[in-house]
């Protein structure tokens, strides 16, 4: 069920359904990719003017940097083929759609919306860290001088995305409750799957991270 979640602000192009099942093949794609890899499944494509401009997923674990989300992997692509191809980065985001297996986080939200892409297709909800209306609308909220508000559609095989980040967090941990680690200290999510505590690592995030748990499950 594809559902529309907001866009007040209706913009001069929006994905049709052909282009929101093809496109988000490839997401999921790169999503299987990231959970093949030991990271959260979460997979993007950017596409401007019907081609791949950004694509990317997790490497949080990877690269021990929690912001390298899938969505600031692709947008630094984007900024690369923008340079490459000698085009102005705004106009390219402008006329960019977003494809992701799961909704923006509140980071990744915020340097949509500055970097002024107009549509984002999401799969599944974020419910701890969404920043399309889970947690915060920064998609739709009025902040003066952050960038265009963004219209999102939401639900494309969603079932499909929750499932898939289940898979992750059994392979994790298979015993108790599953800590959601989207935004939190990369390093803890490295050592949580040999250990059953957290407690004794020391960072920074502990406190918040201690308390959030993983909804979809
Ligand atoms: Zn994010």
């Amino acid at each position: 069920v594809v559902a529309v979640a907001m866009g007040t602000e209706e913009e001069s192009f929006s994905p049709s359904e052909e282009e929101t099942e093809r496109w988000m093949c490839s997401a999921f794609d790169m999503a299987k990719d990231a959970l093949e890899n030991g990271e959260v499944p979460v997979g993007c494509l950017m596409v401007y003017n019907d081609q791949v401009v950004g694509k990317g997923r997790n490497e949080v674990n990877e690269t021990r940097n929690a912001t390298r989300h899938a969505e600031m992997v692709a947008l630094d692509q984007l900024l690369d083929w923008c340079r490459r191809s000698n085009l102005d980065v705004s106009s390219v985001c402008k006329r960019t759609a977003l494809y992701v297996t799961v909704e923006p986080c509140i980071m990744c939200a915020a340097a949509l919306r500055l970097s002024n892409i107009p549509v984002v297709v999401y799969g599944c909800r974020n419910e701890r860290f969404g920043g399309c209306g889970s947690v915060l609308d920064v998609s739709s909220a009025d902040l003066p001088h952050t960038g265009n508000t963004f219209k999102c559609v939401s639900g494309h095989r969603a079932e499909e995305a929750v499932e898939m980040l289940k898979s992750f967090y059994k392979q994790e941990n298979p015993n108790g409750r599953l800590f959601f680690l989207f935004l939190c200290c990369p390093g803890w999510a490295g050592l949580s799957s040999s250990s059953s505590g957290g407690g004794a690592y020391p960072c920074p995030h502990r406190q918040e991270r201690r308390s959030l748990t993983f909804d979809f499950i």
